[in-house]
């Protein structure tokens, strides 16, 4: 590998380091997973990114195909930021902004920027993209973009793939190219291109053709989805088409992101805020299918259980002082309007009230901003859960992102209570009610064997309810390496050979994140399980919302 690290430091600007103590840094991103890379780039411009793999793909053409993993600040929750090869980390240079039209609320940025100095940038314009993930401030644009991150917002606004209107791209082979909506016309240009950008348009769009009712079939009937490829929304009725949103949620292994143009919101600050407590899980469900078909739509409908709570204020007692007191309902859920117009927030939270009042035991209106931010801390103290480790346990991110048509939230729900049950395990359940998107972590010792199986187990179990219940094991983290080996299980086995194609088509030679979301074998994914779980990486940005 030496000579690769020294082909690498004469040919291109940015840093290569082989370092023990960097390769050590970078071989963990936030899930339970670890590897090794060998060689770590910091990229000074897209030159490097498209030298690099080049050189790659040349001595995969020899028969030598070493792994290349592009890496935003490491926060990805299921092993898709570490690698065993070459990891390239964008955010030492490629952080800049390109192009801000502010007439068209347009923005072009370096993949590598940190996401939250973008919302600010973008604030002071009263601008904001709403899909950016709660881990904004530690994480770069081009990782949300690769994962296809949501927000809570997202119940509203959609995932980032909403927002990402173009992008450069440099493929397997080293080219560059150019993603946006384009027309036929020039779609038949491309068509005709002898490159291998040529290549991969010709082959997408034959199998487009070829496969019309297994690419409708690869839709799951669910509010959002963050696994497999997006294969749906490649081709449009008047017959534009559009590669963007194949990158976009496909985790590095497609090509690596150089520049995103993004569509923005216009900013609004004031919100109206409800909040109500149920005892009945049927009537939390029935509740939410509801509010869902409200005309006036809600930006956020959000929930926690009484086992957050009572594990929140066990911890400390002051937290929830004067907000919500013991013993606390079996559910709260929180119901956000965020129009513009007063008028409009004020009609949608009453009417709110209204159906949230046919079911639950207590409904609290809020309009006023300083009381709002009290209430949300009841729902942000899941993010106190993230560093609470029981004995020498740690909540991991395993079955922490499962999502779920709404008219089988409640089954959801009872299937995980159910699940840790079974386990012996304590449970605390929160997450994006409204969209059926459910967050839960168990804790686990991953120094232990029982517990290190236990966690595979889960993940069987948690695959097997997702799929029975005709959902998604990922609505906003995908897949990666963790839920990688389910995959198959989730869609129909023609549909899952669909995207097995368009790997190949990107990248012919398995060169990009291998061992991501496609062809991954739980058999290959075990060995990589840490023996402690840590949240390292990002504990200078406590507190970790
Ligand atoms: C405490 C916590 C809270 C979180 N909250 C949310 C949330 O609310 N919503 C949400 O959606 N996610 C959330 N996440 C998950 C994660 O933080 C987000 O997906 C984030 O956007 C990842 O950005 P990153 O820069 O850390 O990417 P990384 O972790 O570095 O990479 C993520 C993936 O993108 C690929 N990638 C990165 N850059 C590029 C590029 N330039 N080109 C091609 N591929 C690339 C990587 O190979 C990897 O597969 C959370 C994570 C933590 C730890």
């Amino acid at each position: 590998m030496n000579r690769v690290a020294h082909y690498l430091q004469e040919h291109v600007a940015g840093e290569v380091m082989t370092g023990n103590d960097a390769r050590a840094y970078f071989s963990t991103d936030d899930s339970i997973f670890t590897l090794v890379p060998n060689v770590i780039v910091y990229p000074k411009n897209e030159n490097d990114v498209r030298k690099t793999a080049r050189f790659i793909w040349q001595l995969a053409e020899r028969g030598r195909a070493i792994p290349l993993t592009a890496r935003g600040s490491g926060t990805d929750l299921t092993g898709a930021a570490i690698g065993s090869g070459i990891m390239l980390v964008y955010p030492a240079h490629l952080n800049q902004v390109k192009f801000f039209d502010t007439k068209a609320s347009e923005i072009t940025v370096e993949a590598g920027i940190n996401f939250g100095k973008l919302q600010q940038l973008l604030v002071s314009y009263n601008r904001v993209i709403p899909s950016a993930p709660a881990s904004l401030e530690y994480s770069t644009l081009g990782g949300a973009v690769a994962n296809n991150a949501a927000s809570r917002r997202s119940f509203k606004y959609g995932s980032i793939r909403n927002y990402v209107r173009g992008l450069r791209v440099v493929l397997s082979n080293g080219e560059v190219i150019e993603t946006q909506r384009i027309s036929k016309r020039e779609l038949n240009r491309k068509l005709g291109l002898s490159t291998f950008e040529g290549e991969v348009y010709r082959s997408i769009d034959t199998l487009i053709e070829e496969n019309r009712s297994l690419v409708e079939k690869s839709v799951l009937s669910i509010s959002k989805n963050a696994t497999g490829y997006d294969i749906a929304d490649i081709q449009h009725k008047d017959g534009s088409f559009d590669l963007t949103p194949l990158f976009v949620g496909s985790q590095g292994t497609l090509g690596l992101i150089t520049e995103v143009t993004l569509g923005t919101e216009l900013y609004n600050e004031p919100t109206s805020l409800v909040t109500a407590y149920f005892d009945s899980v049927d009537d939390l469900q029935a509740a939410v299918i509801e509010l869902r078909g409200l005309s006036e739509a809600p930006s956020a409908i959000e929930l926690v259980d009484e086992n957050l709570l009572n594990t929140v204020s066990a911890e400390n007692a002051n937290y929830l002082k004067e907000i919500i007191s013991a013993p606390y309902p079996k559910f709260v859920l929180l119901v956000e309007f965020d129009d513009m117009s007063e008028h409009d927030r004020r009609k949608g939270s009453k009417k709110a009230a209204k159906v949230l009042g046919k079911y639950s035991q207590s409904v609290i209106l809020e309009n006023d901003p300083e009381k709002q931010k009290l209430i949300w801390k009841v729902r942000d103290a899941s993010a106190l859960l993230s560093g609470h480790a029981i004995g020498q346990t740690n909540p991991l991110p395993l079955i922490d992102d499962g999502v779920v048509p709404l008219d089988k939230l409640s089954s959801f729900l009872s299937g995980i209570y159910e699940q840790f049950k079974r386990e012996h395990l304590q449970v605390a359940v929160w997450g994006h009610a409204g969209d059926g998107n459910l967050h839960v972590q168990p804790h686990l010792d991953l120094s232990q064997v029982g517990d290190r199986q236990k966690a595979f187990r889960m993940l069987e179990d948690f695959t097997t309810q997702m799929r029975q219940l005709g959902g998604s094991t990922s609505g906003r983290y995908n897949e990666g390496r963790l839920r990688g080996p389910y995959l198959p299980k989730l869609y129909p086995d023609d549909v899952y050979q669909l995207f097995i194609k368009v790997k190949k088509i990107f990248d012919p030679y398995n060169i990009l994140n291998p061992g991501v979301k496609i062809s991954v074998s739980s058999d290959e994914v075990k060995p990589l399980l840490r023996s402690k779980y840590s949240l390292e990486h990002i504990y200078d940005h406590l507190p970790l919302s």
